[in-house]
């Protein structure tokens, strides 16, 4: 760990997560000393990149979509290198895969839409009505809609089972990490929203270049690594090492399983949505587009994979490909079998090469979103002052998202300059 400043910080921001380093650079900007405690050795949280073999191995498949507002205010995009994944999806269903297109991303797979055997024309029309109304909305209106689950709110457009089942419920299962798809439906909308508005991308050196191109522009004295908080004191926060860091304001930005065990006192969603990822390498991808593949047979672990080295040929080395396989996981009991239970499923999608594909890695990520059910989700964007002198940002403060996280540190960080103006005024 740097040595901490003797003095006194304005803020103290617990976590180096999007959340905390967002926070850090709104009240950097606004003149105040910010210093961030961070446990783990490098930044980013739950946005983590790997690198083995020349292979990025990101923890967990996740995508950046560029519709998303806060990003652009604090990231350099073109710095970023953002390889961008073809709209739509390809839906495995009764034994083929079946393109399911995005004709108002992609016009000329307007056709490819209409033919596709994923849904009826009577859902293609609903998904346009459902676009219309998500697109022409504003973020705000959407989360004061009825509070409903995703799958009643998707019943509730008329769409029929079967594209329910063979798209919606792998797709948005795969974005909430939920397979029952018990999440608000005003997180639906605004998954949709965004999906709509932009495109699903990978940023050339991993998704952790994104944290890291946020902490680049902090210095060693506002960012410790290997700096875990034990305990909030009175005037600040103990480090687990039982040194002190005095703060006017306290800010904790980590998951909401941490900021509830040092706020015993708050009421933060302690339920967590897990996940699995396995990683493989092969000599040849076994789907030469860079495009989401979604399991909509209702059986076998595969929710999704897609092959990331199609998207940003950075992924994996010259002559290998890089395979991502994301398995909704309960629990950590079937990550024994579940390599052969993969590939098992994953031989009668691509035929015998998948025998000879090398496994990588199994990412387990036991707490990788906060449950976000309905109808407990009121409001989608909560208060970030939970008292006198602490305040509180994360996903679990808002939609659980690279924007939310992004977003709810930025409002902290306004709330914060607001309210010690406010005390140095008076
Ligand atoms: C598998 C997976 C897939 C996802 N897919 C997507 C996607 O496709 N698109 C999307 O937009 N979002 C996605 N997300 C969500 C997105 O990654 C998160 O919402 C976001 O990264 C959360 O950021 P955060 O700052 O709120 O929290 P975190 O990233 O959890 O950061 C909290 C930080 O606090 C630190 N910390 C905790 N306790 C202490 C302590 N005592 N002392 C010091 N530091 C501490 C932690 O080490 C961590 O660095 C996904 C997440 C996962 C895990």
């Amino acid at each position: 760990m740097g040595e901490l400043p003797a003095d006194r910080f304005d803020v103290a921001i617990v976590g180096a997560g999007l959340a905390g380093l967002t926070a850090a650079l709104k009240l950097r900007d606004d003149g105040l000393s910010v210093c961030v405690l961070e446990e783990a050795e490098d930044v980013g949280g739950r946005l983590q990149t790997e690198e083995r073999a020349g292979f990025l191995l990101d923890r967990g498949f996740q995508v950046f979509l560029t519709s998303y507002p806060e990003p652009r205010q604090w990231l350099d995009f073109p710095k970023l290198q953002l390889m961008r994944f073809v709209p739509g999806a390809l839906v495995r269903k009764d034994g083929q895969f079946h393109r399911f297109a995005d004709p108002w991303r992609r016009p000329s797979a307007l056709w490819s839409l209409l033919r596709s055997p994923v849904g009826t024309f009577a859902d293609k029309l609903k998904i346009a009505r459902m676009r219309r109304r998500v697109c022409r909305s504003t973020t705000e209106a959407l989360y004061e809609t009825p509070d409903h689950t995703t799958i009643q709110a998707l019943r509730g457009q008329g769409l029929s089972e079967s594209i329910i089942e063979s798209f919606f419920r792998p797709f948005l299962g795969g974005v909430f990490l939920d397979h029952e798809l018990t999440t608000s439906s005003r997180l639906c909308d605004f998954v949709f929203r965004h999906f709509a508005l932009g495109d699903a991308t990978l940023p050339s050196q991993g998704m952790q270049a994104i944290p890291r191109q946020l902490a680049d522009k902090l210095s060693p004295e506002q960012l410790h690594l290997a700096t875990p908080v034990g305990r909030l004191t009175d005037e600040g926060v103990m480090l687990a090492d039982g040194r002190r860091v005095e703060s006017r304001i306290t800010l904790v930005a980590t998951n909401a399983v941490s900021a509830q065990a040092m706020l015993p006192k708050c009421d933060f969603e302690k339920r967590q949505r897990s996940v699995a990822c396995l990683y493989f390498a092969a000599d040849r991808p076994p789907v030469e587009e860079p495009i989401l593949i979604l399991n909509g047979e209702g059986r076998g672990p595969v929710n999704n994979m897609c092959v990331p080295s199609q998207v940003a040929p950075t992924y994996a080395p010259p002559g290998s490909s890089l395979i991502s396989v994301t398995v909704l996981a309960t629990s950590s009991k079937h990550l024994v079998s579940l390599e052969r239970e993969v590939r098992d499923q994953l031989k009668l999608w691509f035929g015998g090469d998948v025998l000879r594909w090398e496994h990588l890695k199994t990412d387990w990520i036991p707490e990788a979103l906060p449950r976000q059910a309905a109808p407990a989700l009121t409001p989608v964007v909560k208060p970030p002052q939970v008292s006198d002198r602490v305040f509180v940002c994360g996903d679990h403060r808002h939609t659980a998202s690279i924007q939310g996280a992004m977003e709810s540190g930025r409002l902290a960080a306004q709330a914060i300059t607001q309210k010690l103006r406010i005390s140095v005024a008076s």
